[in-house]
């Protein structure tokens, strides 16, 4: 599909986004540059786009099976997602069922050690502030979401949380923790937009433990874009590769 750059809305660190005809629907296009540290550790991964497009589809797919409303419309082709426009809510829900990654920079927790209910944290979206979590009082005085919003945002987070896992599990993969974000609909509706992708989630083989996701990137370790190609093999069905012509 070609896109007209006139379309283009939004122009983020992996993904671009485009007005289609319908006022109410964009495309996506998910891209190959990869990106960590606010942005400081910069790389073009050839078929990441591709890969992550396909997971964020299906995991889309299995979430909306499950009653949650997501911005997923369908995927015409790898890469490309079309979606329903949203207003995004500037704000990175991270979820975390296994201490990892900054939370064992940041505090006293123990590697690998389990939360169960899982931990729920806030962060700024704003890369100039690099990321900063918030709390309820923070949220509130900068005017991102509502005390309602918050607890529909992590109502949902939590359902999102329990069918991602329960998947994943039975698929040979831990999921130590995942990030996500939010906007509203032309109704005010919360809904889950953004991706599910190894570019915001950890994934672990539950064999070998293996990491499966960027952050063999964020250390500079080989096999990036086989890792991403792993978890899409995992994660989709014969009948997917059959639907949108895999040949992996
Ligand atoms: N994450 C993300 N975008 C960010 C920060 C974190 O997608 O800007 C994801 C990350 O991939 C991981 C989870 O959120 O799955 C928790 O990340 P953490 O706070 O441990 O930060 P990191 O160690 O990745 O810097």
């Amino acid at each position: 599909m070609n896109l007209d750059e006139r379309n283009l809305l939004y122009r983020g660190k992996a993904k671009d986004v485009y007005q289609t005809s319908h006022p109410k629907q964009v495309l996506v296009k998910f891209r190959d540059d990869i990106t960590a540290g606010d942005g400081e550790k910069k790389e073009v991964m050839s078929l990441k786009g591709y890969y992550n497009s396909l997971i964020s589809a299906k995991l889309f797919e299995l979430l909306e099976d499950a009653g949650i409303k997501t911005q997923y419309i369908d995927l015409p082709e790898p890469g490309l997602m079309l979606s329903h426009k949203l207003n995004m809510i500037p704000l990175e829900v991270i979820t975390r069922n296994i201490a990892a990654g900054s939370l064992l920079r940041k505090y006293p927790f123990q590697e690998g050690q389990l939360f169960d209910p899982p931990i729920i944290q806030m962060d700024y979206k704003n890369d100039e502030y690099h990321d900063p979590m918030l709390n309820e009082d923070i949220i509130l005085a900068l005017e991102l979401a509502s005390v309602q919003d918050l607890e529909t945002i992590r109502e949902i987070t939590l359902q999102i949380n329990a069918v991602l896992k329960n998947f994943l599990e039975d698929r040979g993969l831990i999921f130590p923790d995942f990030k996500i974000e939010f906007g509203r609909d032309s109704d005010g509706n919360i809904v889950l937009g953004d991706e599910i992708s190894p570019d915001t989630c950890r994934f672990w083989d539950s064999e070998t433990c293996d990491i499966l996701d960027k952050d063999l990137f964020r250390k500079g370790e080989s096999g990036v874009i086989e890792a991403y190609q792993k978890v899409a093999n995992i994660i989709l069905d014969e009948e997917d590769k059959e639907r949108w012509n895999l040949n992996f």
